[in-house]
């Protein structure tokens, strides 16, 4: 059995920390590929380690001192090599590291060493061999990731090792320089180590017990999701439940390894299992709930749209010249909707309108702002019934008024669009229905 095992920033961020991780790996044999983040924070007003490079990056990037902010990533890690008790110096490291700061290096070169530090420490903690993920996860020209080029190097370089540390959050380009994946990517750092070593299982550990049934900022102590499926979650991470990197199901997906979400910090808690499918009843007809707010509608009308071929494709033809994509698109027989994120809209907003007249001369076009979407997912919706009914009068009910609907074809999903003023309101009373009332 092999296990690949991730853990996050905050798993990392102390020496304590580190002991905690350190026993959870010696727990189980099986767990023999290591991904660590870089040092998170320690309480909630810390910083992490990531961000303090990123600053002090930018320093180096105006010829500005940037010494003060270098002791103090310095400091970071003096403090878990001593507190871990080993016989580890990483002054030659930093002496490389300050020199590539000067030289301009990067950003993503600046913020790789975080991960690339860490994993030094914990290879030498753990007695692991380490293995820099610059020559084994590779990008593109263009900086797409490169997965035939990395899982191939990647299945190359680990064949016959037992045990291995390979940082999380970076590879290297066709150039030579470091380029990193967006913010949390050591998360597909270890979903890619997962699928080439063929793993049974991908452990992500971090610091909450998995995924909840929705945001505990808006519900008080929801209920936790112990299966899901990557479909699922797909849907609910799509919609900002924020626990995995979105990217980082791809590779296990493609290689049917599941991924268990853990805590560190309770390493007893059974965690999320996301699998690719399961015979597993859900516990309720919901997987779970997720909204986001700051959507704008864009409403066209115009008489006898129906009729008018190519209508569609000349409306969003105008939203792709401007670089916007569409998130739905709700239509009537002489209405249609499109609806995008505000914050992307708002600087075009003139030139779509313009173009949308030009394009399909609309009898009036009209815009409504301040919109949230709220999406409320689950596999089991699909073989029970009345599942849209029973939202539609629990938001009755908490008289919240439904300005759009979509249901996905694979009756996976129901996507509501209310007022942000009714955000809240919304997914709370649909928790109520389908979780507090099934208990
Ligand atoms: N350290 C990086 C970040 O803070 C990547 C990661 O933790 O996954 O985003």
């Amino acid at each position: 059995m092999i296990k690949v095992v991730k853990f996050g920033g905050s798993s990392l961020a102390s020496a304590e920390q580190f002991k905690k991780v350190g026993d959870i790996i010696r727990a189980e044999d099986s767990r023999r590929f290591v991904v660590p983040s870089a040092p998170g924070k320690r309480f909630s007003d810390d910083t992490k380690v990531t961000d303090m490079l990123y600053a002090c990056y930018d320093l180096a990037a105006k010829g500005k001192n940037f010494d003060e902010q270098f002791e103090k990533i310095k400091e970071r890690y003096l403090e878990i090599i001593e507190g871990l008790g080993l016989d580890l110096s990483l002054d030659e490291q930093f002496n490389i590291i300050k020199a590539c700061f000067i030289g301009k290096a990067g950003r993503d070169y600046a913020a790789s060493r975080g991960e690339f530090l860490n994993g030094i420490v914990m290879s030498n903690y753990l007695g692991y061999e380490f293995i820099d993920a610059a020559d084994v996860i590779f990008f593109t020209d263009s900086g797409e990731f490169d997965a035939e080029k990395t899982d191939a190097a990647m299945k190359e370089r680990l064949d016959g090792i037992e045990r291995a540390v390979i940082p999380g959050f970076y590879g290297s380009m066709p150039n030579d320089t470091i380029k990193t994946f967006s913010r949390g990517g050591s998360d597909i750092t270890g979903s890619i180590v997962a699928a080439a070593v063929g793993a049974d299982i991908y452990e992500n550990w971090t610091d909450v017990s998995g995924f909840l049934i929705s945001d505990p900022r808006i519900i008080k102590d929801p209920l936790p999701i112990h299966t899901i499926t990557y479909k699922e979650l797909r849907e609910l991470s799509y919609m900002g439940a924020g626990v995995l990197h979105e990217d980082a199901i791809f590779p296990v997906r493609k290689a049917g390894i599941p991924i268990n979400i853990k805590n560190t910090n309770s390493p007893m808690d059974p965690g999320t299992m996301i699998v690719e499918s399961t015979s597993q009843k859900p516990q309720f007809t919901i997987t779970g709930i997720a909204g986001k707010k700051g959507f704008t509608v864009v409403n066209i009308e115009k008489d006898m749209m129906n009729s008018e071929l190519g209508f569609g494709r000349r409306v969003l033809e105008v939203f792709e010249k401007n670089g916007l994509s569409f998130e739905h698109m709700p239509s009537g027989i002489d209405t249609m909707s499109v609806i995008v994120h505000q914050s992307e809209f708002e600087p075009k907003e003139q030139e779509v309108l313009s173009g949308l007249h030009r394009n399909v001369h609309p009898d009036s076009i009209d815009i409504e702002t301040d919109l949230a979407l709220i999406a409320v997912v689950g596999r089991a919706m699909k073989s029970n019934r009345g599942t849209a009914g029973r939202i539609f009068s629990a938001l009755a009910h908490a008289h919240v008024n439904v300005k759009m609907i979509d249901q996905g074809s694979s009756e996976l999903n129901i996507i509501i669009g209310v007022s942000e003023s009714d955000f809240e309101a919304a997914i709370k009373s649909i928790y109520e229905i389908f979780v507090i009332h099934q208990l």
